[in-house]
């Protein structure tokens, strides 16, 4: 499937697609819709799936970091681009030329915004985050009014947004996401009485969007939903998406060993009765994780193999019936489906005591990405 490897990740970009057109139908037409594609998209590649979310309808996008945001502008995206956190001060020349719009939560932030859009011949944008709850980043609800009233005198700047982050909009009914969106709501009231205009008002992640759609204001953040991964099981109901990843590998090596046999470092599986060894060229340092090791499955003609052996950094061993007729080139599925059976990037996850987003963006690391 790939030239130079025999593992590589399938990205589907029209589940991508699919997936923004099917949550935009729990929300008002006028929303906005901010695709959320920090680290590398989750892992699906930035470029190609800001693409192909913008083609779906998503109205700007959200990074996590600087480079991001211009590896974005390089690769040609030209709508509004926002980065979640506050930058380091040094970055703001390279705001300033490719017009990524920063997020405020220092005070000390606004005079360096204001002078470098100054030195830019520029008129900076910038969104300021509210701490509601979480207590991650955010100027504190008491504290917003009197800092966007100072900040209405400062030149060269202009209010765009004010956000908030929820820390448990993932569980349905939580009291704690409810007091979150009443405190925010409190804040804009604020404003507003502050004759203090906000043009976009912004706090829901994809499980406040799926969950509560009293919080999804002027627009919505969503990440994990764009790619087919629910954040929660308490969502999975509320919309229908389809993961756009399926991790693949052809068999590089196979043999059969006798009953008794040890396999991988460590030896520590060893054959209870004769079997097939299969080897599929990929490993830890493609993100699979060596937790997994001997428990985790993967897939072989629609059936459920099991994975034995340490998981190395390049290569894991499966274990098939002896006679299977596996042979080198062979195909395994180790995420995604294959002939009706389906190996969901959850139970990985499982096995690595881990969550679907630390998963997916592990397995972004190294597998080449092609794009269906
Ligand atoms: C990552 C992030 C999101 C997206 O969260 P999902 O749960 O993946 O939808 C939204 N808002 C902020 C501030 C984030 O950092």
């Amino acid at each position: 499937m790939t030239d130079n490897r025999w593992a590589w990740c399938e990205i589907d970009l029209s589940a991508i697609d699919y997936n923004i057109r099917q949550i935009r139908k729990l929300m008002q037409p006028k929303t906005q819709f901010m695709a959320v594609i920090k680290a590398d998209a989750y892992g699906h590649g930035l470029v190609e799936v800001a693409r192909a979310a913008y083609v779906a309808g998503a109205d700007r996008f959200g990074v996590a970091t600087v480079d991001e945001a211009v590896k974005l502008r390089l690769g040609g995206v030209r709508a509004p681009i926002q980065i979640l956190s506050e930058p380091p001060v040094t970055a703001l020349p390279l705001l300033m030329e490719h017009d990524i719009i920063p997020t405020i939560t220092n005070r000390s932030f606004f005079g360096e915004l204001s002078r470098a859009a100054q030195r830019a011949k520029k008129v900076a944008k910038y969104h300021l985050k509210v701490e509601t709850g979480m207590n991650r980043i955010g100027f504190h609800p008491h504290d917003v009014v009197s800092v966007l009233s100072e900040a209405r005198s400062i030149p060269h700047i202009e209010l765009e947004g004010v956000f908030t982050h929820f820390a448990t909009a993932d569980v349905a009914g939580d009291w704690d996401a409810r007091n979150q969106l009443r405190t925010f709501g409190e804040v804009l009231r604020q404003l507003e009485q502050a004759d203090i205009t906000v043009p976009i008002r912004h706090c829901a992640n994809t499980a406040a969007t799926m969950l509560i759609p009293e919080s999804h204001y002027d627009m919505v953040r969503v990440g994990i939903g764009l790619y087919g991964l629910h954040p929660s099981e308490d969502t999975v109901d509320t919309v229908k998406i389809e993961p756009a990843r399926t991790v693949k590998a052809q068999a590089i090596y196979v043999k059969s060993v006798a009953m008794g046999e040890g396999v991988g470092y460590g030896l520590t599986w060893s054959s209870y009765k004769p079997c097939d060894i299969a080897t599929l060229p990929l490993g830890y340092a493609d993100g699979i994780p060596r937790l997994a090791s001997n428990s985790m499955e993967v897939l072989y003609r629609g059936k459920r193999m099991e994975q034995v052996g340490r998981v190395c950094m390049d290569q894991l061993m499966v274990a098939l019936p002896a006679n299977s007729g596996v042979a080198v080139g062979d195909e395994f599925v180790i995420v995604g489906e294959q002939d009706g059976a389906k190996i969901t990037l959850e139970e990985l996850s499982a096995h690595a005591q881990t969550i679907n987003y630390e998963m997916t963006c592990r397995l972004g690391q190294r597998l080449e990405k092609v794009y269906v």
